[in-house]
């Protein structure tokens, strides 16, 4: 395994002093082996990063936008040649199937595409003005250095729907990546180093900078005045400790956090397209993604038939390495992920659920990696653990009688982030889109609440954190807005007939 990885790491062009020597181990979870030793940035580390991105901020934000995007392109070109040792790199560190690590960098290609065409559409709005001989306009303009936390299960998609936008729109981006997938990020940071190396001499140094660490250095990014934005990705008690902070200094914060996300299924379902659906989402990436189905809230015409076939198919799952073919269920990503899966499994016990799986696979071919067998547990009702987001591969089921029912128990949770509907009654689905459906940030119909296409708006409310990253105008929180007036006549006339002598 640390062979491969070595290969990978110096295909993309990280050197072996950057992976190797520090205090940071970083462990696969496929097999739970070393495979590097990376450096640790330190509190004085991260605000002299800080500066030198402030100083790159001050040259880059004059550079047109159009020739921003073309350094995105460069990087979106580097992005397609290493795609293949990019996706297993990301793979081997945060054990997600090979095609999940291959498509996480297609996300970063696509981002790519998407923000050099924005770069040439950052557009503001001209308002009719109230005065005669003037024009009053709007213009978004760089807002400043924009800090970017991730978690371990999106280890550099994540990073590049944000730095993508913020760097055409005149930004530059520290990145504190999570502690359990720091070679990843060194290895996108060398990418990304090799595009900046191409573009020339119009962009300055610094303009991304990755910082390997933990809490502590995170906490640096975000009590940092200077840090214009920060965006964070993780859990919703990470965002309760950063959320406060950023707001204290009046800085801006972009928050997604937690999901714990649902599919309704109803009586006119094709259970064909709903069983796909439920599977992939609750058990694909071993249920570590923010959008993994969660909870299942079933008619109770058709409750017993789907649980069955779900819980026949979810014994039939292949659980295995990541690396082969077939696999749908990995590794979790450390024993303490584990733990809390087999906490939450014991509760739901406890509050009446019906356990079935959730034990611990392959412990003999593997004894420091942890596997999980997936779990569905039939619950009498949504009690506190449904509640919760626990990151494991766990199908809470539910029965409903009314639509106002299932919607306002699919509603009933802290977080807010993905839902989905299965259904071929058009009344029930658009009731579902409505103002008094779905209170999350993706609603879907016939398609699962897991994964979500670049183009649109991604995040959710509520605990989820309401930011919004990636498609449609999430570039918007990466510039500052100017609501400019300009008078072209010979006379002063002040807003609303406002008339003084002097
Ligand atoms: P985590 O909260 O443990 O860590 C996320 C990142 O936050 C890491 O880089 C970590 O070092 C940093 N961090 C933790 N505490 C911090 C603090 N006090 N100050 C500054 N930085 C701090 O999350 P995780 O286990 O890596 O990821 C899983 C969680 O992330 C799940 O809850 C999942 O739903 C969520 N997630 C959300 C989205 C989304 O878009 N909504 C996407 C991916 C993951």
């Amino acid at each position: 395994m640390t062979t491969q990885v070595n290969d990978l790491l110096n295909a993309l062009g990280v050197s072996e002093a950057a992976r190797s020597g520090g205090t940071l181990a970083v462990r696969s979870p496929i097999d739970g082996a070393q495979i590097g030793a990376v450096h640790e940035a330190t509190v004085a580390d991260m605000q002299a990063a800080i500066a030198r991105s402030h100083a790159a901020f001050l040259v880059w934000r004059n550079v047109p936008a159009p020739k921003r995007g073309e350094l995105v392109r460069l990087f979106g070109e580097e992005l397609r040649a290493h795609k293949s040792e990019l996706g297993q790199l990301v793979a081997l560190e945060a054990g997600k199937v090979t095609s999940e690590g291959d498509g996480e960098v297609q996300e970063m290609i696509d981002i790519c595409d998407f923000a050099v065409g924005l770069s040439r559409q950052l557009c503001g709005l001209t308002i009719a003005s109230e005065r005669p001989g003037h024009r009053m306009m709007e213009q978004w303009l760089p807002l400043g250095v924009v800090g970017i936390i991730s978690a371990f299960n999106f280890p550099v998609a994540v990073w590049a729907w944000n730095s993508a936008l913020a760097l055409v729109c005149g930004n530059a981006c520290v990145w504190k990546p999570s502690e359990k997938t720091p070679l990843t990020a060194l290895a996108t940071q060398a990418l990304f180093e090799r595009a900046l190396a191409r573009y020339g001499a119009d962009a300055p140094a610094h303009l991304s900078q990755v910082l390997n660490g933990g809490a502590a250095v995170g906490e640096a990014l975000v009590e940092h005045p200077k840090v214009a934005l920060l965006s964070a990705t993780g859990s919703t008690r990470m965002g309760r400790a950063v959320g406060p902070k950023v707001a204290a200094r009046f800085g801006r914060s972009l928050l997604e956090l937690g999901g714990n996300n649902a599919i309704i299924v109803t009586p006119s379902a094709d259970l064909e397209l709903a069983v796909r659906g439920i599977l992939f989402g609750a058990y694909g990436t071993a249920g570590q993604r923010c959008t993994t189905t969660r909870r299942l809230i079933a008619h109770e015409s058709i409750h017993d038939e789907l649980v069955a076939r779900l819980d026949r198919a979810r014994a039939s799952l292949k659980i295995g390495s990541p690396l082969e073919a077939g696999t749908l269920v990995g590794p979790l990503i450390d024993k303490a992920s584990f733990d809390h899966m087999q906490q939450a499994l014991q509760q739901a016990r406890a509050e009446g659920g019906e356990v079935s799986g959730g034990t611990r696979a392959l412990a003999e071919q593997y004894p420091n990696a942890w596997y999980a067998v997936p779990a569905l547990v039939r619950m009498p009702a949504q009690t506190q653990v449904v509640r919760q987001e626990t990151f494991a591969p766990i199908l809470y089921t539910l029965r409903y009688k009314t639509l106002d029912e299932a919607i306002a128990m699919q509603n009933d949770v802290p977080q807010g982030l993905s839902s989905a509907i299965f259904t071929n009654d058009l009344r029930e689905a658009e009731t579902f889109l409505s103002a008094s459906g779905s209170d999350c940030g993706i609603a879907n119909v016939n398609i699962g609440t897991s994964g979500a296409e670049i183009g649109g708006a991604f995040g959710g409310e509520k605990e989820t954190g309401g930011g919004r990253e990636s498609g449609s105008d999430a570039w918007r929180n990466y510039m500052r807005r100017a609501t400019n007036t300009v008078n072209y006549s010979r006379s002063l006339p002040l807003a609303q007939g406002v008339k003084f002598d002097v």
